[in-house]
């Protein structure tokens, strides 16, 4: 089966449950809420989305200077750049790091790119123990899931279902309520955090200037996975690079107001390599910078500005398709509209090119975007070019060239209305779908009826 004919099979499945329907409706009417009180703190909204695109334009456009810049500034603290260009990379850079390091218990934050990487996956084949700390990520981790939402992992699960999946695995109470449940996972982690070698973090931003890296979480998980262990590790896209500090004034509120709805987001680190007089100075500070097909996007002059995208979460919670289907139908670690976007540029277009017509083209996310990426049109960009790059069926060729040679000649265009109904079905039977019903061609043309009237 096709990676297309899964995702229709899969939308096809959970379109119809409602009760899994209602758990994501309920979650995302709960961000809105918080949404709109979050940007409450804005007293001029446009002009900040107007600043954060600038500066995400600016640095995507002057990716390689401020990649190095950062990486020059890393060195000078003394910490190491690793450059991976793909997954294979990565996961060598870090296996050489654990056997250096002789780790043997890594405790992780929340990272999109380690799902990229298949971090997980990867470290426990080689016997080493990994856990996730990051509530949602824990969860999804538990189940056996990847993460539902870029930013809330767990949201397709309410209070019973994981009160369920912990009693199984760490026997908590099946009554045990929300806050019974964040405790009990506490209390199992507590000991991780102590006892880890290595830390694993993601990175919300990479300050060029300085390099340092910014953590943006709620849970203060991630501050003690690289506290306490003596080896951090940072695993980062290349798009996370921002010229300087004084710009997280801007991203550290706005990040926080589309993400989650908040003010600011409860703990904000700026971390980098300790310093050499530090008591715990060990010199294990690292970052991965994976590219693993951004350059792909990065190589695209229209539809580059995607890479700005400061992962808020944002356009999943307004899209039409991702509120009916949810996340793990679009089965891409990026999922939503911009994962919809960057899939046929960082992982082949043969593979995601249906992701790109599975809009309803409204518009909702790139209205919403705070660094203003112009989605939906990248999404039309997207078709036009999988069309330019002959990706598509020797039918669906024939249907169209069918239908240019009919527009084009006036007698077919004024032929009886069944016949056109006849020809629309035949052209598009599959792709309309069965539950939709087929729009019906008016009894008279245009043509014909200015003729009745005007007689020319
Ligand atoms: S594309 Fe924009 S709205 Fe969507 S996650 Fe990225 S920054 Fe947020």
């Amino acid at each position: 089966m096709s990676t297309q004919e899964e995702f229709l099979q899969a939308a096809e499945a959970i379109v119809f449950d409602l009760d899994y329907r209602k758990r994501i409706t309920d979650n995302i009417a709960n961000y809105e809420a918080a949404f709109v009180k979050g940007l409450e703190q804005y007293s001029n909204l446009e002009l900040a989305r107007e600043r954060a695109a600038f500066i995400k334009w600016k640095v995507t456009e002057n990716l390689d200077k401020y990649l190095i810049e950062f990486e020059a500034s890393v060195m000078r603290r003394g910490g190491k750049v690793i450059w991976a260009h793909d997954v294979e990379t990565a996961q060598n850079e870090i296996e050489q790091i654990m056997n250096r390091v002789q780790a043997k218990t890594i405790v992780k934050s929340k990272s999109m790119v380690c799902e990229e990487i298949e971090l997980n996956k990867f470290l426990r084949k080689k016997g080493l123990s990994v856990y996730e700390t990051d509530l949602g990520e824990y969860i999804v981790d538990m189940a056996g899931e990847a993460p539902f939402h870029i930013v809330t992992p767990a949201m397709h699960k309410n209070t019973k279902d994981i009160a369920k999946l912990l009693n199984e695995k760490i026997s908590s109470s099946l009554d045990a309520d929300a806050a019974e449940l964040s405790n009990d996972v506490r209390n199992e982690l507590r000991d991780k955090f102590l006892n880890a070698d290595v830390g694993i973090t993601g990175a919300n931003f990479l300050i060029a200037d300085s390099g340092m890296v910014s953590i943006t979480e709620n849970e203060g998980n991630a501050r003690l996975a690289f506290t306490f262990a003596k080896t951090h590790i940072v695993i980062a896209g290349i798009e996370k690079v921002i010229p300087t500090v004084n710009d997280l004034d801007l991203f550290f509120p706005m990040l926080a107001s589309y993400g989650t709805g908040q003010k600011i987001t409860a703990y904000n680190s700026i971390v980098g390599p300790r310093n050499n007089d530090d008591d715990d100075y060990t010199g294990n500070f690292f970052v991965i910078l994976i590219d693993n097909g951004r350059s792909n996007l990065l190589a695209q002059a229209e539809q580059r500005q995607a890479l700005g995208c400061i992962k808020c979460g944002a356009c999943l919670n307004v899209c039409p398709v991702f509120k009916n289907i949810g996340g793990h139908t679009y089965d891409t670690v990026y999922n939503g509209p911009i994962g919809s976007v960057t899939s046929i540029h960082t992982n082949g277009i043969k593979e995601f090119k249906h992701l790109s017509f599975a809009s309803p083209l409204c518009g909702k996310c790139t209205d919403i975007c705070p660094v203003k990426i112009d989605i939906h049109n990248h999404l039309v960009r997207n078709r036009r070019d999988i069309i330019n790059a002959g990706d598509t069926t020797g039918g669906e060729k024939l249907v169209w060239f069918t239908w240019k040679k009919m527009m084009q000649n006036r007698k077919t265009m004024n032929k009886g209305v069944s016949i056109k109904n006849f020809m629309l079905k035949q052209f598009f039977k599959t792709s309309w779908g069965e539950r939709r019903e087929f729009p019906k061609v008016a009894e008279k043309s245009f043509n014909q009826l200015w003729r009745e009237r005007f007689g020319q």
